[in-house]
């Protein structure tokens, strides 16, 4: 690896300022870490984000580009729960909360053909339901969750999931988050999902620097058309699962690594950050 270095003075007149380009190899090219105040010039991530101010159109320009090539490096990114219908969807995707969506798949087909929607989920015999979903964890809890959505959805909507982010979210256990998975997914409304992977993701990018989700929703849905918002969520979820993890990021195997300012957070060297290169999510 050949690091290239170019110093200046900042606009400001404050810290010294430089620009580091580096080269690794035939594989993986160039890549330009961001300018950084010399004194943050290290892999501290808070020390990171002190990089000059980005106007609103390159940092449009920038997320678009990032998206652009999130859609060439995984073309088939989707949602990774398996369903046949809206209730299928929204059931799985609470199911899925701290376990992976191919624990969920594993029990979906069993449960959902013992209990095909609202009215037979409500009225099972909940030993039955949490005997199913064990494998997914936390089954109690998550036994009362779908069958108090169930009786809900009879209750107040004769069994049939909603198509609106406003009557999604006064179901109970449904927050922002799933609503938008089951909009954008079996409704064709476009929607923003901001899990955990989302959330780290563009504040990497500095897309944001919000932790608030909604405020998340918002700043980056303003970067793209909404039309590309679901797509953007999978590309994004599959990218964190994939390469862009929390700890030891795959930086070198990264094809974004020109583009993000995060670039070090993770192996550089490409033969030890291909090594963290999952072929398929934590799914
Ligand atoms: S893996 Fe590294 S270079 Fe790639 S997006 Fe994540 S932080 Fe940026």
């Amino acid at each position: 690896m050949l690091l290239v270095t170019v110093w200046r003075m900042a606009p400001t007149g404050g810290s010294t300022l430089h620009l580091t380009a580096c080269w690794q190899g035939r594989r993986s090219g160039w890549s330009y870490p961001w300018l950084m105040p010399a004194a943050t010039a290290t892999t501290a991530p808070a020390a990171r984000a002190a990089k000059v101010e980005e106007s609103r159109t390159s940092r449009v320009r920038r997320a678009r580009r990032i998206s652009r090539k999130l859609a060439e490096t995984y073309p088939a990114a989707r949602c990774e729960l398996d369903f046949s219908s809206p209730f299928q969807l929204l059931i799985a995707t609470v199911l899925s909360a701290q376990t992976t969506d191919k624990r969920v798949n594993k029990v979906t087909p069993a449960l959902f053909s013992r209990y095909p929607g609202a009215a037979e989920l409500a009225a099972a015999q909940r030993e039955d339901v949490e005997q199913i979903i064990a494998p997914t964890g936390f089954f109690r809890v998550k036994t009362d969750s779908i069958m108090r959505l169930s009786a809900t959805l009879v209750e107040r909507f004769d069994g049939v999931v909603p198509d609106h982010l406003e009557d999604l979210v006064t179901l109970p256990g449904v927050g922002r988050k799933t609503a938008n998975v089951v909009l954008g997914n079996a409704f064709g409304v476009p929607g923003i999902t901001v899990d955990t992977h989302f959330g780290r993701l563009v504040r990497r990018f500095g897309w944001t620097s919000e932790t608030d989700p909604v405020k998340v929703e918002h700043e980056v849905g303003a970067l793209f058309p909404k039309a590309e918002w679901t797509q953007l969520s999978h590309q994004l979820i599959w990218h964190g699962r994939r390469r862009c993890h929390a700890r030891n990021p795959a930086c070198g195997a990264c094809p974004l690594a020109r583009l993000c300012p995060a670039f070090g957070e993770g192996p550089t060297n490409p033969i030890d950050a291909a090594k963290l290169v999952r072929t398929e999510g934590r799914a």
